[in-house]
């Protein structure tokens, strides 16, 4: 099956690809990897974009297409991927339904992480990390105590530059670009949307189950007539 995950940053829709890779012994496909892959291996392609990388531009629809083609015609993830961070836009969503086809695969569901802007706020801005022993608190979720810590206060660091302004722009920038596409996965059919405020193991109990839920009807097909 090929899974494709979306949610806004601090989400984490990162954390849940890896979940759903290990449990179900999947693929990660994520544009960034494959791009920083072009490139410490000195491909033609890598070379063309580790300048446009250098200086932030963006690197072209084109050859993110050219990239997850080369990642759907390899025999070895035949139907066994889960996509992380891509399409991130209608154009490359469209041409990934094009490929999908071409191979001969099909996107078996499309998971969204939904979650409260204001909730996602305090999870960037809140996080901390213990400088001394590496513990992760969130001063608003899981804040340091005595109970869970014994290292002193002034060793807490906040881990984010960011501001609440920054944030939100970015989670507005992310639901501009992705609701046209999960808008495209719903008339297909293929969206679920899954409250994403709740923690790490309960958001995966419920992928696990839209999964479980697909498998079971692959396994039976002779179940499906009765499906519509
Ligand atoms: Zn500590």
């Amino acid at each position: 099956m090929n899974i494709i995950l979306f949610g806004p940053p601090g989400a984490g829709k990162g954390t849940q690809a890896d979940n759903i890779v290990k449990s179900f012994k999947l693929h990660k496909v994520s544009t960034g990897d494959l791009l920083r892959d072009e490139i410490s291996k000195k491909t033609e392609i890598g070379n063309k974009i580790k300048d446009k990388i250098e200086k932030g531009s963006f690197v072209s629809d084109e050859v993110i297409n050219d990239l997850i083609k080369k990642v759907l015609s390899d025999k070895k993830y035949n139907n066994r991927l889960v996509f992380d961070g891509y399409p991130r836009n209608l154009l490359q969503a469209k041409n990934l339904d094009l490929l999908i086809d071409k191979y001969n695969q099909k996107i078996s569901c499309v998971i969204s992480l939904n979650v409260d802007k204001e909730i996602l706020v305090k999870r960037i801005l809140g996080r901390q990390i213990c400088a001394k022993c590496g513990l992760i608190f969130n001063e608003y979720f899981k804040p340091s105590n005595e109970n869970n810590h014994s290292c002193e206060k002034k060793f807490l660091l906040k881990r984010s530059d960011d501001t609440k302004e920054t944030v939100l722009k970015r989670y507005k920038t992310y639901i501009d670009k992705t609701l046209p596409i999960l808008n495209h996965y719903k008339r297909l059919n293929l969206l679920h949307e899954i409250e994403g405020k709740t923690g790490i193991d309960e958001i995966f109990d419920k992928i696990t189950h839209i999964i479980a839920s697909l498998e079971a009807w692959l396994c039976k097909p002779s179940l499906y007539k009765y499906r519509n």
